[in-house]
């Protein structure tokens, strides 16, 4: 990043001309030459109370260079730390604790839309924040739906209607890394100074996440039931690129409620097909996934759609997370 790391180099030239352009100067009257030397010990034993706030200033500075870049909601936060690194500064829409589905927005949270360099949501997931970008977020607004490859419909026994689109592409490594890719992309047409910083992050983050779905594909191969029954329908994506088949209680978004029917159907799969697990979310209430492992005898483990961390969350990002459910997954499906 040669610009920010030059941002120095100005002070330091000065104080190098000012400590040796006197001393290249020869001789001088005694007098001065205390007097210089009272300057230059001034100079090399400036106390940190001195130095501070150049410091300060010079944080500020950088602070100031970073691109500001907006995130709707967690797992796009994560994409956008990974691949704009430090030079970027990640605000993000949905707070920590949130469920991203539900997200309202007031006035203040849209206050600083307009500033953004890049704003990254995923159109049709959070209406708020359609309609927020829309409004505020101008040429900043990405979409990053196209890059996410949505293939896969609403899974069957959800409401009747027009098909629905999953959206819930980052539980597949693979889709994750190419909306990385896009993302550090559209960082560099923003940014074009540090493009190839953005693309190597980029490239690093993909070779990361190839390696994650390896480790998934490895511990999934072979294990005692392949129906993974979760608490909303998160899980399509991942069911898909490890050969589940995934039973969800609730619909795409939690708030859509399973009818008592959808719950005996349910619960009905989990007795037929020997299901020992319901896998429940840390971010919503698990009644319906207790009212199906009642009556099944199933238990009860936590599977982390990674929709936003919290204290409650099985690690400490997206990576972490992702690294937890594979080990919940493995002994729920009773992999080997
Ligand atoms: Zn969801």
């Amino acid at each position: 990043m040669p610009p920010r790391a030059s941002l120095r180099a100005p002070h330091r030239a000065s104080l190098r001309a000012q400590l040796q352009a006197p001393l290249r100067a020869g001789r001088r009257p005694f007098f001065r030459r205390i007097a210089l030397a009272g300057a230059l010990i001034a100079l090399l034993v400036a106390p940190a109370g001195c130095v501070s706030p150049r410091a300060a200033q010079e944080a500020a500075e950088a602070t100031s260079l970073q691109v500001p870049v907006t995130a709707a909601f967690y797992p796009l936060a994560y994409l956008l730390e990974q691949v704009g690194g430090p030079g970027v500064k990640v605000f993000t829409l949905t707070k920590p604790g949130v469920e991203p589905h539900d997200l309202e927005l007031t006035p203040k949270d849209l206050v600083d839309l307009p500033k953004m360099s890049v704003v990254a949501y995923l159109k049709g997931f959070q209406p708020a924040v359609d309609e927020a970008v829309a409004q505020q977020a101008g040429r900043a607004a990405y979409d990053v739906s196209a890059a996410a490859g949505l293939t896969l419909a609403a899974p069957a026994g959800g409401e009747a209607g027009a098909p629905v689109t999953d959206l819930h592409f980052w539980l597949d490594p693979i889709r994750y890394a190419a909306v990385g890719t896009a993302l550090a992309q559209r960082l560099a047409d923003a940014d074009p100074a540090h493009a190839a910083d953005y693309q190597a992050r980029a490239a690093a983050f993909t070779s990361s996440m190839t390696d994650l779905d390896r480790t998934f594909a490895t511990g999934l191969k072979s294990c005692a039931t392949t129906k993974l029954v979760t608490g909303h329908a998160a899980f399509g994506y991942l069911a898909a690129r490890y050969g589940l088949t995934q039973v969800p209680i609730a619909g795409l978004s939690p708030d859509q409620e399973p009818s008592a029917k959808q719950l005996a159907d349910v619960a009905a799969t989990v007795k037929a097909a020997g299901v020992r697990t319901i896998f429940t979310e840390t971010l919503v209430d698990p009644k319906f996934a207790q009212t199906v492992a009642k009556e099944t005898g199933a238990t009860l483990a936590l599977l982390d759609p990674v929709e936003g961390i919290t204290d409650l969350s099985p690690g400490k990002d997206y990576r972490a997370v992702m690294l937890a459910n594979l080990a919940a997954l493995r002994t729920g499906l009773g992999c080997a």
